[in-house]
């Protein structure tokens, strides 16, 4: 078993669309970010590649390549899927958690989980989503971003 965690910021803007775990979700802003900017997916996809020894989103996918502008982020999760299972390693399962004040995101977490389930190739029993506030405190509770976590195992062989 090969544990990795992952951790992701994105600020709140006027005029993006917010994208959680491929989800559009009706709010007044959106993350912002070079890709959709969905920050759960990030987590995600930073915690299968701590696990697998493979760096970190920001190396595999740069912001600076004209080529992840905009880009869908649960197919940019498909690469890394891609890249893990070429190592010989497959998901165990994943746990993250969404830091946000507003909006409600519970109605929305199903759809997240299922997703995320879906492009790792596991069954859904194997994906956790939570979504918590900050009691108003920091850039989260602020609404002036939103955070989020994940853990995952991936397992060897
Ligand atoms: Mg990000």
């Amino acid at each position: 078993m090969r544990i990795g965690h992952g951790y992701d910021v994105h600020r709140l803007a006027e005029g993006r669309r917010l994208i959680l775990g491929g989800v559009e979700i009706p709010f007044e802003k959106g993350l912002l970010g070079h890709s959709d900017a969905d920050v759960l997916t990030h987590a995600v996809m930073d915690a299968l590649l701590g696990a697998a020894g493979m760096g970190d989103i920001g190396r595999l996918f740069p912001d600076t390549d004209p080529a992840y502008a905009g880009a869908d982020s649960l197919v940019l999760l498909d690469r890394v899927v891609e890249r893990i299972c070429s190592a010989g390693l497959r998901v165990g399962n994943v746990d993250a958690t969404i830091l946000a004040q507003r909006p409600r995101l519970a109605p929305y977490i199903p759809a997240m989980a299922e997703n995320l389930a879906r492009r790792l190739g596991v069954d859904q029993s194997r994906v956790n989503v939570k979504a918590t506030t900050e009691e108003k405190l920091g850039f989260t509770g602020s609404g002036d971003g939103m955070a989020a976590h994940a853990v995952c195992l991936l397992e060897e062989g």
